[in-house]
């Protein structure tokens, strides 16, 4: 039973059609035991509407909602509002995914630190769990969570971690690491799939299991032997897969593992 942590039904290159096509994909999958569910993540206003929308349309989709370090400069507070208001939803299980990304830089980067703050502050009022992007911004990322009071030990007790999550993580298993001993869980997607990714398979080995998630963030991020095509959720098996043979565990007991780490961390009912 899969469960893919990190997905965009919400992506806007998919027509209508292609959309409910996938949906149906994934329900089939859903019905057949193969996977349990998948978080549609938010990452600006229209997307985060259109997570909460397909949440309340089936049963196994969850959402989160949150604007993206790319579209910091499309903020203002009027879509904090609302995003405050979206993450009031039932089936709302997290604000994200937020950070900073000096990859791209397609909001400038105080831009980008500004509406970073206020999501942390925004997931902290509502005491909501956080989904994190970074990219090029490691440090910097670990230290606003730090100022911000990501890990507060408020949060630690509510949640029984820090209900913060370093989604797609491409940092070292010593970043892992310390991450994982702040109360953080780590994701991890079809990069790590990818030839000569010393680096992220040192890095899943070194973490614990039972803080490890597994994702497609779909439609990007394809794992072998699919890249270059477009991802779809159901590719989370490839994944999971990856972190088996690296773990030394049967394919299906991480498919388990990883869906009961992604529903500890979301807080979604098993
Ligand atoms: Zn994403």
């Amino acid at each position: 039973m899969l469960f893919d942590s990190h997905t965009h039904f919400n992506n806007e290159d998919y027509t209508s059609l292609e959309r409910q096509a996938l949906f149906n994909t994934v329900d089939k999958a859903v019905k057949q035991g193969k996977m349990s569910g998948a978080v549609d993540i938010g990452f600006d206003l229209p997307s985060s509407e259109m997570a909460v929308e397909h949440a309340r349309q089936w049963d196994w989709c969850y959402a989160a909602v949150g604007c993206h370090p790319h579209e910091a400069k499309t903020m203002d507070e009027d879509k904090l509002d609302r995003i405050r208001q979206l993450a009031a939803e039932e089936k709302v299980v997290a604000i994200g995914e937020i950070g900073l990304d000096f990859h791209y830089d397609l909001s400038d980067r105080d831009t980008q630190r500004y509406w970073f703050r206020r999501q942390i502050r925004l997931a902290n009022e509502l005491m909501m769990p956080i989904t994190i992007h970074a990219r090029e911004a490691d440090q910097e990322v670990r230290d606003i969570l730090v100022e911000e009071g990501a890990f507060s030990e408020e949060r630690k007790e509510h949640f029984g971690h820090a209900g913060v999550l370093l989604h797609c993580f491409s940092g070292s298993a010593e970043f892992g690491l310390e991450y994982v001993k702040m109360g953080a869980f780590i994701s991890v997607a079809g990069p790590v799939t990818y030839k000569n990714n010393r680096k992220t398979v040192t890095m899943v080995a070194a973490v614990p299991m039972g803080r490890l998630l597994i994702e497609t963030d779909a439609p990007y991020l394809t794992p072998v032997p699919f890249r270059g095509k477009r991802n779809t959720p159901l590719f989370v098996e490839y994944t999971a897969n990856k972190v088996a043979e690296i773990k030394g565990l049967l394919p299906k007991e991480v498919a388990a593992l990883t869906r009961d780490n992604a529903k500890r961390f979301y807080g979604i009912p098993k």
